[in-house]
């Protein structure tokens, strides 16, 4: 069953005179209870925003979000809220900031805790900080430790340990191991996928590449300049892209399979991603991309199922079946 729904989300943010800057424009999804949908995309791109404001730390300027069958209404009571924010927890890209680095560990993670569950006591508490170093796999030793004592792996653990500490059914984890050693992202990844199977979490997944979405996400969901233009099953996204800048972004990782490299020859695209303020008009990706026609520049394409269960915003899908 859908644990979130998203429902044509808009989120502008004022940009100077007269000028908004389309940071989600008109973005539809659903998560899936016990799932993991990867959200892809360069930076820039309004991945974060959407992140943000499933979790309410932003106002949308349009749309809805459905959470677990109730519509997050930005009106509702503190208590609503509360139970809401409870639910929807989120883990950040960089370790180092995103943990107080006055408080120890113990504190940093009771913090939650002695909000959403005053009726614990302070021994119950300290009971439930060390389950939680457990489950992510610290020693209880390093109960009174601050931050900097720890590595970035270490780090990112603690802000997972937090991030469970109030049983939490849904979490966006926005780009939690681009900060993190190559050796270590593997690690995280696994952690994720196993608090996935012991608490049938259910993950919005951000990353800037395709690299390691693949190893954690159910499907995938590409966005570019403030839309998605492909979501589909992950393995079916790897096998068989259909956007020109799907294309591009997996050219872009090195694949081990020898079979696939006829597939894999690198795309490299031409100039940055453009200004989100003024994107460009027809197809926003036209500037960029190797497979442009003359309707791009003009028409905007929909977002459509081309296949069966995949989704892609590209003219070159449109009109034609594609036979899957
Ligand atoms: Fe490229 Fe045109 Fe498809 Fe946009 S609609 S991705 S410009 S082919
Ligand atoms: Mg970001």
């Amino acid at each position: 069953s859908v644990l979130i729904e998203v429902n044509h989300l808009i989120k502008h943010f004022p940009a100077g005179k007269n000028k908004m800057l389309r940071a989600v424009d008109d973005i539809s999804f659903h998560i899936h209870k016990g799932e993991t949908l990867g959200l892809v995309g360069e930076s820039g791109c309004g991945k974060s925003t959407v992140g943000r404001t499933l979790l309410q730390l932003y106002t949308p300027d349009g749309g809805e979000i459905i959470f677990d069958g109730q519509k997050l209404k930005s009106g509702a009571s503190a208590a609503v809220r509360r139970e809401h924010t409870r639910k929807m927890q989120m883990i950040f890209q960089d370790p180092y900031s995103s943990l107080n680095a006055r408080m120890t560990v113990m504190e940093i993670i009771s913090e939650g805790i002695i909000v959403h569950r005053p009726d614990l006591s302070k021994e119950e508490r300290r009971r439930r900080v060390f389950e939680l170093l457990d489950l992510v796999g610290l020693s209880p030793k390093h109960v009174n430790r601050y931050p900097h004592e720890f590595s970035g792996g270490q780090r990112q653990r603690i802000g997972i340990a937090r991030a469970l500490a109030v049983e939490p059914q849904f979490i966006v984890a926005d780009e939690p191991i681009a900060a993190l050693d190559v050796s270590i992202q593997a690690q995280i990844v696994n952690l994720l996928k196993q608090l996935q199977r012991e608490k049938q979490l259910t993950y919005l997944f951000i990353a800037h590449d395709l690299s390691m979405v693949k190893y954690i996400s159910d499907r995938i969901a590409v966005m570019y300049l403030g839309q998605l233009i492909e979501l589909v099953d992950s393995e079916e996204l790897y096998r068989r892209p259909l956007h020109p800048y799907t294309e591009a972004l997996l050219s872009a990782i090195p694949i081990p399979d020898p079979r696939l490299e006829h597939a894999r020859e690198r795309i490299v695209l031409q100039g940055d991603v453009p200004n989100p303020v003024h994107p460009p008009s027809g197809c926003r990706f036209h500037t960029r991309c190797p497979k442009a026609m003359d309707i791009c520049r003009m028409v905007p394409p929909q977002f459509t199922e081309a296949a069966p269960d995949h989704y892609v915003r590209c003219h070159l899908y449109e009109s034609k079946e594609v036979i899957a």
